[in-house]
């Protein structure tokens, strides 16, 4: 069975700052990815702008170059790729961790899909973005429906319904309507979201005011067919025509995994960890980057937890220490 000092869980930008880390620790260290490097970023829409700066987005100290102030989802791909060559970090690509467990020594035992390593120390940095928020409405699931908008062009000239009021939706929305779809936007509150980026604000707002794209506030969708949506308003249900959706609904963490991996969650569902160390209920299985915020998924982006690799890797310097 291979060995190392720490196995990291996922080959996002925080469990690849945990690496480069690592390495400065001189431990011994692998990352198990379940898919490409930076897979959530890979799988982001191809015309997708940050609302960071692209120096907010560095890791390891590696200067990020980007044309415009904000960097653009193929720039960051680009950048984390070229941040995985400079430090030669030992990634497990395309093999998923199924199951983390503690042996009586104190060490791990990891099992992945394709085989089985023992490890001193385990991070979590597997993100949220692998499994969507449904709505669960009939026809939900017929393939015009879907919960990662990629292209605009595949909406050319369709009636597209966009669900969401956050940048992903908005995002969306504005895209599919250049590329003239016919747009609808289905909101459960009362505006737009308050995080959307404010460069993009003033566009969607003069869209709406301009009855360019259509709005429902206070609105949700009841059931999807294959040439109609039918939705719930303030004045009443009604059907229109349609012939995709796109579901921005939001993502969250895997809670069955973490449940399996033995970490304990507070009250409100969030995995519960020690702030300073990020070290979770179990000795030694640490907890990096987005996954911390449990539901709040708006919490942590790359910006902010970057500093957990940092955080981990004092932590675990100091267990050394002391051993
Ligand atoms: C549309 C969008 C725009 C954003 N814009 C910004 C921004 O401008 N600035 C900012 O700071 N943040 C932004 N964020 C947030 C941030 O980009 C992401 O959440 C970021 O990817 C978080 O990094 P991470 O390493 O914690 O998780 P992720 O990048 O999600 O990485 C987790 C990795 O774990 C892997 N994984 C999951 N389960 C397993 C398993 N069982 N075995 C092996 N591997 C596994 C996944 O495949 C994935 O590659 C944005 C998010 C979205 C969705």
């Amino acid at each position: 069975m291979e060995e190392y000092d720490v196995l990291i869980i996922g080959a996002g930008p925080i469990g690849m700052a945990c690496a480069i880390e690592a390495r400065r620790a001189g431990l011994s260290y692998i990352i198990v990815e379940k898919g490409a490097l930076v897979n959530s970023l890979y799988n982001y829409p191809v015309f997708m702008t940050f609302f960071s700066t692209s120096q907010r987005l560095e890791i390891g100290g590696v200067p990020f170059v980007s044309i415009n102030p904000k960097p653009n989802r193929n720039e960051a791909v680009e950048y984390y790729r070229r941040v995985a060559e400079k430090f030669s970090l030992n990634l497990h690509l395309f093999e998923r961790v199924d199951q983390v467990e503690k042996n009586a020594d104190g060490n791990f035992e990891v099992q992945t899909s394709k085989t089985r390593y023992r490890s001193r120390y385990v991070i979590i940095s597997t993100g949220f973005y692998d499994i969507p928020v449904m709505m669960n409405i009939p026809g939900e699931s017929l393939p015009k429906v879907t919960h990662y908008y990629k292209d605009p062009h595949l909406y050319a000239f369709q009636n597209v319904v966009v669900v969401g009021a956050n940048n992903s939706a908005i995002d969306a929305a504005l895209e599919t309507y250049r590329k003239g779809a016919n747009v609808t936007l289905v909101i459960r509150g009362g505006e737009i979201g308050s995080y959307v980026k404010y460069w993009v604000r003033p566009d969607i707002e003069n869209r709406i005011a301009a009855g360019e794209i259509k709005v429902y506030f206070q609105s949700e969708l009841t059931s999807i067919e294959e040439t109609a949506v039918h939705l719930k308003t303030p004045d009443g249900d009604l059907s229109i025509p349609n012939d995709f959706v796109i579901a921005m609904t939001g993502y969250q963490p895997d809670f069955e995994m973490l449940n399996r991996l033995g970490v304990r969650r507070t009250d409100d569902q969030r995995p519960a960890y020690n702030p300073e160390t990020m070290e979770t209920n179990m000795e030694g299985l640490y907890l990096a980057g987005v996954v911390c915020g449990g539901m709040d998924t708006h919490k942590w982006y790359i910006e902010n937890s970057r500093v957990h690799a940092e955080q981990i890797f004092a932590d675990i310097n100091n267990k050394k220490t002391y051993q």
